[in-house]
């Protein structure tokens, strides 16, 4: 046994490092089950060893970081976490502290309500009117993301009857579960990297520099709690809270209904602590019904005075506790580590586990990121491992079980060579994943031409996996052009060896499944070739997904075609007429520039032309993307980012008309350094005004227009 200072010592240093994972990566590697465990490890030695607690500790502050990109902004009153509780017993405890706190025998009425997997934020209202919002951070800091919250549907910019001054409330940005399936469906078909869960795709979006990208994704939020300024309202009792809201919580919660903001409809009032442990009970299992990701139930005393009487630990409300349901776990044999190579070349391990069942359903395949995160854990091929189905989409490994661990087991080597192509593989100094540099690696080829034909690309029934392995071995197949020239002779004679399909692994596999070989056969050849042809004819939008460009999905691909009409003006389009597109945020639009700059795509898209590929109608005339139509802009004053007559030009291009003097009819008055007699003629005429930030933002983001609402 260590001695209770290393282990102190190694603690912080573990939980320091997942933090940052979770915080400032918003990539965590470890359960939020195993990662409370450590800091509850680390609290417990703490107290026995009271010397050894130094200011640095991790347990000494509220957990989380503000990242770069955003500005910070303090809450009106920190945002603390909750202590947790793992079971009956501890919310037990919980109680039995809540009534000597408050001197009483008889049952506490709590309000119980599930708890969102999400990101929690506070929002800000000047006079009922959206003012910002600020994620949680520090508990005392956290990061302006107003620009991001405002795109979100179902929060307010404006509240029905609600309190005057300032109010902020409190909740938690969330992505349903639907639109995080359709969010992972679009990345993959866009070659990039999933989400693991929804909490991570919420956390990750609310921080994304892009708002127009924020608006797509479907997040939404759930409030549970307001807080205003003292000594405003009504001024009775000095004892009594005096900042007008309600005297217990659930008649808060009503409130925050009847102003107009989306509160989780569950929750419920408790008349002691067995209701509690009953609600708790009942959702542990109900909760895979939800549409969103729960992991606990959240338990507050109901009445204020209660909890103005109870206060705080240095961390925590001590009237409020958050029961976290128990972790899905399972136990089972790491039998081998696959890699798999992907359309844009990463190379990641997969787990191959002997089949076992957990939380409804048989997993045969684990995540394991990347190579750091499998030294990291200490995983090896042959190991016992506890594996966890959280959130997540794919369950993930845990830890091995080290008592059982075989002697001399070997651990897991990453190939130092493509398992396809047998290309060295490459790892930038600054990046976690590897990958087949070779641009012709027929594992990248087979998995661009998959994607290429799938149902919802080209939409070319028939070429399967197998077919498609066959057709690039025996490079019949070297780009999707080649597709184009298969005939019924040349496919009918063509034996290969049938993969065994497994569940829903379609990904490219390092070794080999068990090979049934048999003839292709005139009649498949020629339903094949049929499908081929078909798929000459499809709409304009089905091409420019299937050729897999990075960043554009389905939608986009979409919003591209009916934009431009042709793939030659989609290819001439620069990066301004690209993100005047609704839907084409500017990483979108620089992808896309990029592609069509690239020689050998625009040599693809020419083969594509002539073997007959539908390449769309042109648009009628002064159709294309004109955002901005109908608006009227001034410009008054200097820019530092563009001249006057440039930022004229872009709004112009967009569809505004730009005017020179203010009048009623002017739709905004963006107003730079010095700017004089129009803007004091914009303020009184009550015109919206703007900066040069303002300007710019429009300028990336036109479709987004956002100053009718406020
Ligand atoms: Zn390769």
């Amino acid at each position: 046994m260590a001695a209770p200072a290393d282990r102190i010592d190694a603690l912080r240093a573990v939980i320091r490092h997942h933090e940052e994972r979770y915080y400032v990566h918003d990539d965590p590697e470890v359960s939020d089950a195993e990662f409370d465990a450590l800091v509850r490890e680390l609290r417990e030695l703490e107290a026995a060893h009271p010397d050894l607690v130094t200011a640095d500790s991790p347990t000494q502050r509220v957990s989380g970081r503000p990242a770069e990109g955003f500005e910070t902004a303090v809450h009106l009153r920190p945002m603390l976490s909750l202590d947790n509780a793992y079971s009956d017993e501890e919310l037990e405890a919980f109680d039995e502290r809540v009534r000597k706190g408050l001197g009483t025998e008889g049952p506490v009425h709590y309000v119980a309500e599930l708890k969102i997997d999400g990101l929690s934020i506070a929002i800000t209202y000047e006079d009922g009117r959206f003012a910002r919002g600020v994620t949680r951070g520090d508990g005392v800091i956290g990061e302006d993301v107003s620009s991001n919250v405002r795109t979100i549907q179902p929060i307010p910019l404006r509240l029905k009857n609600a309190p005057d001054g300032r109010l902020e409330v409190r909740g938690e940005i969330y992505f349903p579960r639907a639109a995080f399936d359709r969010l992972n469906g679009e990345r993959e078909a866009e070659g990039a990297p999933l989400f693991a869960n929804p909490r991570n795709a919420a956390a990750g979006t609310l921080r994304n520099l892009d708002p127009s990208l924020v608006a797509r994704r479907g997040l939404r939020a759930f409030f549970y709690h307001a807080v205003r300024e003292d000594n405003v309202g009504s001024r009775g009792d000095a004892e009594a809270p005096t900042d007008g809201l309600p005297e217990t919580h659930a008649s808060l919660m009503e409130s925050l209904s009847s102003w107009g903001l989306p509160v989780e409809k569950h929750w419920t009032r408790c008349a002691g602590i067995d209701a509690v442990k009953t609600f708790c009970a009942s959702w542990a299992e109900t909760r895979q019904q939800l549409p969103f990701d729960t992991d606990g139930i959240v338990i507050k005393v109901d009445r204020r005075e209660e909890r103005e009487r109870l206060g705080f630990t240095s961390k925590f409300p001590r009237w409020a506790t958050a029961y976290k349901f128990p972790a899905q776990q399972a136990t089972t044999t790491l039998l081998r580590i696959e890699v798999q190579v992907g359309r844009t070349g990463a190379v990641t391990p997969l787990a191959v586990l002997a089949p076992v069942f957990l939380a409804g359903s048989t997993i045969q395949y684990a995540t394991l990121h990347n190579e750091d995160e499998i030294r990291r854990k200490d995983i090896r091929p042959g190991d016992e491992v506890l594996l966890e189905k959280g959130g997540d989409v794919i369950p993930k490994i845990v830890k091995p079980i080290l008592s059982t661990r075989p002697e001399g087991l070997a651990p897991f080597e990453m190939p130092a060579q493509c398992p396809v192509c047998a290309t060295a593989l490459e790892r930038p100094e600054d990046e976690v994943v590897w990958r087949c540099p070779n641009p012709s690696c027929p594992a990248r080829l087979r998995r661009s031409l998959e994607h290429f034909a799938g149902r919802r690309a080209m939409n070319i029934d028939g070429l399967g996996s197998a077919l498609v392995d066959k057709l690039v071995a025996l490079e019949l197949v070297r780009d999707f052009a080649d597709l184009y020239r298969l005939t019924v002779e040349g496919l009918a004679d063509l034996k290969f060896e049938a993969k065994a399909r497994e569940g829903g692994d379609e990904v490219e596999q390092g070794s080999a499944r068990t090979p049934t070989a048999r003839r292709f056969g005139e009649k498949s050849a020629t339903a094949l070739v049929t499908q081929i042809d078909n798929s000459r004819r499809n709409e304009l939008w089905r091409l420019i997904f299937g050729l897999g460009i990075r960043h554009v999905g389905e939608r986009g691909a979409q919003a591209l075609a009916e934009a431009f009409g042709t793939m030659q003006a989609v290819a001439a389009a620069n990066v301004d007429q690209l993100q005047a597109v609704s839907d084409i945020g500017p990483v979108v639009a620089a992808s896309v520039r990029r592609f069509f700059d690239t020689p050998a795509s625009t040599h693809l898209i020419a083969r594509l032309e002539a073997a007959g590929l539908h390449m769309g109608e042109p648009v009628a005339e002064g159709r294309g993307p004109k955002p901005l139509e109908g608006r009227t802009i001034v410009l008054t004053g200097g820019l530092a980012t563009m001249t006057r007559d440039e930022a004229a030009e872009r709004l112009t291009v967009l569809g505004a008309k730009v005017a020179g003097s203010v009048s009623k009819k002017t739709s905004l008055v963006i107003a730079g350094e010095d700017a004089g007699s129009k803007l004091a003629r914009a303020r009184d005429l009550g015109v919206p005004i703007g900066d040069e930030d303002t300007l710019v933002h429009l300028l990336a983001t036109p479709a987004t227009w956002p100053f009718d609402n406020l």
